[in-house]
């Protein structure tokens, strides 16, 4: 789908290791006060003073994470730093810092890697993080990406999955289910152009949910604004398998129990839409579609009134005592166990 017109393919060999690393990382440059040595010694110093260290690492396998036919290496690159800072933000933490591992086969050229890191250092720039280190090996295979987020907290500030408790009222932030609808778009468009590659496809009325699974953010701007309004949630933990297995996590983390409210589940109206088309239940795509980065978190009552309104917030239901277990109140308020796959009774629909 990816077309190049005019590609120019220099081996990886022909620069070696040390070569390519400086090629890749010689236009990164570092921002960070707590960076006291990045790239180019035997390892990364760095000194966070006061605050705690966050720290978080994903490891992507080509075919199994992402698959390079529909997702262009730029895209990989910014995402794969993306997925890692999300979890920095969801402990309310700042990130800081990422390290990057690479191994590649000799079938991608200089090039290919060159938008790779365009990719990162884009993401770098954006939420202002410094590259300061990482390895980079070959495969006999695919591409293996790993890379691990660094961040910075202060102890009173930190949210973790634990802490929330029964009348806390449970909120999210964005809209849901719009990385999984992009998928399905772009699976589609791929299972078409195998049988003509000469088609090419008309993505532009799917752009937002598209960019919802090639080009998600991280909710830098939700952690600011609570902290802006002086929220501190109980417990956070951002969306990263869906709705429903997030909320499993944060109710079984605090033992306690959960009624979220069907009605209250923000979606795009793109996402409705190409729910419609699909015919997929766009309540199921929320709970289990996953891969929206969005942040899930609990807050006390008596916060509500400073997150009221807010146009980037859904109250969305609220926590109760675990012997209630945790419920899907649906539209017409029959109540539905939660399962980490979703409401079970939606799968067969048509
Ligand atoms: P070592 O042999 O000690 O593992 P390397 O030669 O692999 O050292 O790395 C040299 C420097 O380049 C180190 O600072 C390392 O963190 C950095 N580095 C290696 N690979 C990458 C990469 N893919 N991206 C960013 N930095 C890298
Ligand atoms: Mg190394």
């Amino acid at each position: 789908m990816i077309e190049d017109k005019d590609p120019q393919k220099t081996d990886l060999e022909k620069l070696g290791e040390f070569g390519l690393i400086d090629h890749l990382t010689k236009n990164f440059s570092i921002t960070q006060k707590s960076t006291v040595k990045g790239i180019g010694d035997d390892a990364a110093v760095l000194n966070f003073e006061r605050q705690q260290t966050i720290l978080s690492t994903d490891l992507l396998v080509e075919g199994v994470h992402f698959d390079l036919s529909y997702m262009p290496l730029k895209h990989l690159g910014y995402k794969a730093v993306i997925v890692n800072l999300s979890d920095v933000y969801a402990m309310n933490a700042r990130p800081t810092q990422i390290t990057v591992s690479l191994a590649v086969s000799n079938r991608f050229p200089l090039e290919a890697l060159e938008e790779l890191y365009a990719g990162i250092q884009q993401a770098c720039k954006i939420y202002n993080v410094d590259l300061i280190g990482g390895d980079t090996t070959s495969s006999k295979t695919g591409m293996l990406l790993s890379i691990t987020a660094i961040g910075e907290a202060v102890e009173k500030d930190i949210v973790y999955r634990k802490g929330t408790k029964p009348n806390d009222l449970l909120v999210v932030s964005g809209d849901l289910g719009g990385a999984y609808m992009g998928l399905q778009v772009l699976e589609r468009e791929k299972e078409v152009f195998k049988v003509n590659p000469n088609n090419q496809p008309d993505l532009e009325p799917y752009s937002y949910i598209v960019e919802r699974q090639l080009k998600p953010e991280a909710r830098k701007d939700i952690v600011e604004l609570l902290e802006k309004l002086e929220v501190h949630p109980t417990a956070m933990i951002d969306i990263s398998d869906g709705l429903s297995s997030e909320i499993l996590h944060l109710c079984k983390n605090s033992q306690i129990g959960c009624n979220l409210f069907e009605d209250k589940i923000p979606l795009d109206p793109t996402v409705i839409s190409a729910c419609e088309e699909f015919k997929i239940d766009s309540t199921l795509v929320a709970l289990s579609g996953g891969e929206d980065y969005e942040l899930l978190f609990t807050i006390d009552q008596d916060d509500y009134d400073k997150i009221k309104g807010n146009p980037n917030l859904s109250v969305i239901g609220h926590m109760t005592d675990a012997n209630e277990g945790t419920n899907l109140i649906t539209r017409s308020d029959t109540k539905i166990p939660l399962t980490a796959q979703g409401w079970s009774s939606f799968r067969s629909s048509d």
